[in-house]
């Protein structure tokens, strides 16, 4: 646990910045905190926050037109907040903020995270950045936008409270959030649920096109460049995708990939029960949880394809054997 008082205790400046391509978690907490801070900190000068475009249903959130592209990231902070990032590679262009920082706080929940920066608050059975964003706050300070913003993290990032990793001391935080007057069903609905339609569009080729493999256990779907340029769709078009394709009957992993450039590919990988994807995707230079991780492959779609399902198979036969030994 950090202190705020404390870690912020004669600075002028801050910067908080999250991790690329930043989904629910990412924007609630750098929001939830930047809101705080510039409410109850007054002797800031300037609090920014440095965060690459955000989807449009996240508008909603107070404040969000003053979040500054990270491509625009410059300048010596006092205190340099990383929220939501397990590594300096997956802050993208707001990295160069960490090399005149005078003071970085890494607060995070990966299970990749190694720990970076002078200060570190990392709890990887915590369900989300936010649910930590909660605990370094005054609760009676939390007004509604600041909930908003931590509801809408934790939300995001339990699919809806339904992920392994919502604890009751998540739904306990949730709970005392929902009674700050926000809508939380309409920031599920909106932010979570609902889908353009050229989202569904490409979900409904990518579960049309999908594939089984490891007889039923994994399984698998790619979307060109070409398509994605066809549909006018953008990588945060293609959230949700992956969980979707998890809740296959009989299906262990699932793992969803698009092409980022000739031979490159960003990769997702999802889990139920039995398989540390975070463990494959950290091996291939990425990372994330236990039941969700992504990384970047480079190579023809089918080696891309072949690498992964091997760690896979690795994974599913050393826990039958450990089965077979107990039984
Ligand atoms: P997604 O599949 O939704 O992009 O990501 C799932 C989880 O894995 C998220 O927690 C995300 O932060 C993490 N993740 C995805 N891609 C990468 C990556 O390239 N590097 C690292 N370190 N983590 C990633
Ligand atoms: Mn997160």
């Amino acid at each position: 646990m950090i202190n705020l008082q404390n870690e912020l205790a004669g600075a002028n400046s801050v910067a908080i910045a999250g991790h690329v391509r930043p989904d629910g978690d990412c924007v609630g907490s750098c929001m939830g905190l930047a809101l705080y801070l510039r409410k109850y900190f007054p002797e800031l000068q300037r609090t920014e926050v440095y965060l690459e475009s955000i989807p449009e249903s996240f508008h909603f959130l107070k404040d969000s037109d003053t979040i500054r592209d990270s491509s625009e990231a410059s300048g010596a902070y006092d205190v340099v907040f990383v929220l939501d990032c397990g590594d300096r590679e997956r802050l993208g262009d707001s990295a160069v903020l960490l090399d005149n920082a005078k003071k970085v706080v890494c607060i995070d929940h990966h299970i990749s995270n190694k720990g970076f920066g002078e200060v570190q608050y990392i709890e990887p059975q915590a369900s989300s950045t936010s649910e930590l964003i909660y605990l370094i706050l005054d609760e009676e300070k939390i007004d509604t936008p600041i909930a908003e913003a931590l509801y809408m993290g934790i939300a995001h990032d339990t699919g809806v409270f339904q992920y392994s990793n919502c604890t009751r001391r998540t739904m306990e935080i949730a709970g005392l959030l929902m009674e700050k007057g926000i809508d939380f069903s309409g920031i599920v609905d909106r932010t979570f649920f609902q889908k353009t339609y050229i989202q569904n569009q490409i979900l409904g080729r990518a579960l049309l096109e999908s594939m089984m493999l490891l007889d039923g256990k994994c399984i698998i779907s790619a979307i060109r460049k070409k398509d994605m340029e066809f549909y006018g769709a953008g990588p945060k078009d293609l959230e949700g995708i992956v969980s979707q394709m998890r809740y296959t009957t009989g299906v262990e992993v699932a793992m969803f990939l698009y092409e980022t450039s000739i031979q490159e590919y960003k990769v997702s990988l999802r889990s139920n029960n039995i398989v540390d994807v975070s463990k494959i995707a950290s091996y291939f230079g990425g990372g994330g949880h236990v039941r969700a991780a992504g990384c970047t492959m480079q190579g023809n779609i089918h080696d891309v394809i072949n690498n992964l399902t091997r760690h896979i198979e690795k994974q599913l036969e050393e826990a039958e054997e450990k089965q077979t030994l107990k039984g």
